[in-house]
This record gives structure tokens, sequence and C-alpha cells, in this order.
């Protein structure tokens, strides 16, 4: 059995998730914002977020491979759910589960980029600095953890323990 060191509890969690539900909701009063959720590890964290924000909201996904867009290379990104929501000329808002190497959010901002949006600003839950590789400004952080690979609230190791209350970092 892998062990399970405890990172963030189910009510420190939600006391971030609040905190930052606040804080975006004082910075985009009365303005209408498109959030977008990075499947599938950002599944729980957006619903949780949404339902403490008190400004207009529109919810879209997309979905990143890191396997590239065909099984023969690797160590690319490929957008493999594209946008349903037209972001032209939008407040976008980018809600991650958590930001590691910055590699993958690099791609989505490029991606959005093209689209024309009126601003684009990023929300994670987990800022994990040890293997960061690319730098730029995350406009809402939830909890720095400097290492660790963490499971739970979303997060999986191989498609396990996206369902626990709670995150942990999991050593095999
Ligand atoms: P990046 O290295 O591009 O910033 O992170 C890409 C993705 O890898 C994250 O969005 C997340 O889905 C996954 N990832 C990064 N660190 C961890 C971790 O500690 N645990 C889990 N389960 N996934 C992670
Ligand atoms: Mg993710």
């Amino acid at each position: 059995m892998p062990d399970f060191n405890p990172v963030l509890s189910k009510e420190e969690i939600e006391k971030a998730v609040a905190e930052l539900a606040q804080q975006i909701s004082i910075d985009y009063h009365n303005r209408e914002v498109v959030i977008i959720g990075v499947l599938k590890g950002a599944f729980i964290f957006l619903a949780d977020l949404v339902r403490y924000l008190s400004i207009p909201v529109q919810i879209d996904f997309v979905r990143l491979s890191s396997y590239g867009c065909n099984t023969e290379t690797s160590g690319s990104i490929c957008l493999t759910k594209e946008l349903e929501i037209d972001i032209t000329g939008r407040e976008v808002l980018v809600v991650e589960d958590i930001i590691d190497t910055g590699l993958s959010l690099e791609f989505l901002l490029e991606h959005l980029k093209s689209k024309e949006p009126k601003s684009v600003r990023l929300c994670t839950l987990i800022d994990k600095r040890e293997r960061r590789d690319r730098q730029f400004i995350i406009d809402y952080v939830g909890r720095i953890v400097e290492q660790g690979f963490l499971v739970g609230y979303g997060l999986d190791y191989a498609e396990q323990y996206r369902h626990l209350p709670a995150i942990y970092d999991l050593k095999l």
C-alpha cells in the first residue's frame, strides 16, 4: 500500500477556496467572466470555487494531453478538447488544480491569446514551485506547496484518488 501524507485537510481546502472566491468576486465586481477549467484535475476545485462567487460567470473546459497529439511524440502538449464558448473580447479566468513546471499552462495561454480575449488571468489551487521552468504571474494562488506528488480533490495517480476530499502527498 502507498503512504498518504496529509498536505491539505478538507477544512483547509474549503478555507482556501472561499478566500480565492472572495478575492475574485471583488476584483471582477459586476463584470462577467468566462471561467475555463483544465480537465480533468480541476473539476472539483472549479465546482467548489464557482459556488462561492458573487459575479456572473460562464463556464467552459479544455483538456490538455502532455503526451503530444499522437502516440509517437512525447514531451509536447496537445489540446484534446477545445473551448465551446467564444472568448474573443471576453474576460477569461483559467482555473487549474496545480501548476508544476508551468509547461502546460504556457501552451494553454498561447492558445487562448490567439483567440484575442479582453483579458486572461490565472487561478490555481496549488502552486508547486519545486520544478517550475516557466515564469508567469499567477493571479490567484490557493496554497503554495514546495514539493511532492499530490493526490486527492481532483488530483490523480493513474486515475485513482481523484475523489478523496483532502490532499495527500503520495509516497509509492
Ligand atoms: P505542469 O508541469 O505543466 O505545470 O503540470 C501539468 C499537469 O501535471 C498539472 O495540471 C497536473 O494535472 C499534473 N501534475 C503536476 N503536479 C502534480 C502532482 O503533484 N500530482 C498530480 N496528481 N498531478 C500533478
Ligand atoms: Mg491540471
